[in-house]
């Protein structure tokens, strides 16, 4: 959706959420930069942060603090006062509502019948994601890992069997931890550590799991981070000891047609193949 501006020149009203550089000035769209300066009031994770991005575009707007202590009490004045003003919902960096604050007010908002508009622009999961050189085709974000061991080990076996790249935010001290339980819990498989992206020590590095966690081990980078993870690999071919054991488990329940009929179905070997050799194992 996009709002109509009135005759006096000011903004319509409603919500509007405006993603925001991940470190990069200059990535703040023109139409980003237009919204925030003519916006009635602007709800902020930090107003210490977002004054400097009002400073680069050389305008100063009302801040609202809006962060996960006080939103409970705040949003329903915010929601209030976007039946009459244009209200503007940043994050600190990137894209709002993506592991930050946001995603109740829009309900509210919606809820209210206000108007809802969003401008899309930063998010450091889809940046690493452009990185990593893993499959973009299909993929989950996961945010931030729990950081006590358990959880955290949970959380990944939730995902291990997901056929998709896997996306985490994660911070330098708990790196190396967290590369080595995602190896535990999904195998060795490819990865990417993407740190700082759009600013002076922007660095993406490829390699398994393993390597990863060994490179970080004892020097856990400084700066930002987000970890790429490749999908689970094609399952391994089921190999004729495998098939033999399937099998023979198949013809204490069943005759060896329907034995063959089975295993067939679950490994993709020939049927054929399969009677014959359950008729051997039978003699
Ligand atoms: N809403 C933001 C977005 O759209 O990307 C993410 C907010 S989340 C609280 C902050 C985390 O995002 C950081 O801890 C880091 O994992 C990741 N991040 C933010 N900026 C980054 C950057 N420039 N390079 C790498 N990771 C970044």
């Amino acid at each position: 959706m996009s709002l109509s501006t009135p005759e006096d020149g000011r903004l319509s009203p409603g919500l509007y959420i405006v993603a925001t550089p991940i470190g990069n000035l200059s990535d703040l769209s023109p139409r980003a930069a237009n919204i925030l300066s003519r916006a009635d009031a602007i709800a902020v994770e930090d107003s210490r942060v977002t004054a400097r991005l009002l400073q680069h575009i050389g305008t100063k707007r009302p801040m609202i603090p809006y962060h996960d202590h006080n939103a409970d009490r705040v949003r329903p004045g915010l929601i209030a006062r976007m039946a009459s003003e244009a209200i503007a919902l940043v994050s600190d960096a990137g894209t709002p509502l993506i592991s930050d604050p946001g995603f109740k007010l829009v309900r509210d908002a919606r809820a209210a019948g206000h108007a809802v508009v969003t401008l899309p622009g930063p998010c450091a999961a889809i940046a690493a994601l452009t990185l990593a050189g893993l499959p973009t085709d299909r993929f989950l974000f996961l945010g931030f890992l729990p950081a006590k061991a358990k959880a955290r080990a949970d959380a990944i076996a939730e995902v291990a069997a997901i056929r998709a790249t896997l996306i985490l935010y994660e911070s330098g001290p708990r790196l190396a931890a967290t590369l080595a339980a995602l190896g535990d819990g999904l195998g060795n498989r490819e990865a990417a550590v993407a740190r700082e992206i759009s600013k002076r020590f922007e660095e993406c590095v490829t390699g398994t799991l393993s390597e990863l966690a060994a490179r970080y081990e004892d020097t856990p980078p400084k700066g930002e981070i987000v970890i790429v993870v490749a999908p689970p690999g094609e399952a391994p071919p089921v190999t004729e000891t495998d098939a033999d054991a399937m099998l023979r488990e198949a013809l204490t329940r069943l005759p060896a047609a329907k034995a063959a009929n089975e295993v067939a179905k679950a490994t993709g070997l020939q049927k054929r193949d399969l009677y014959a050799r359950a008729l051997e194992m039978k003699g």
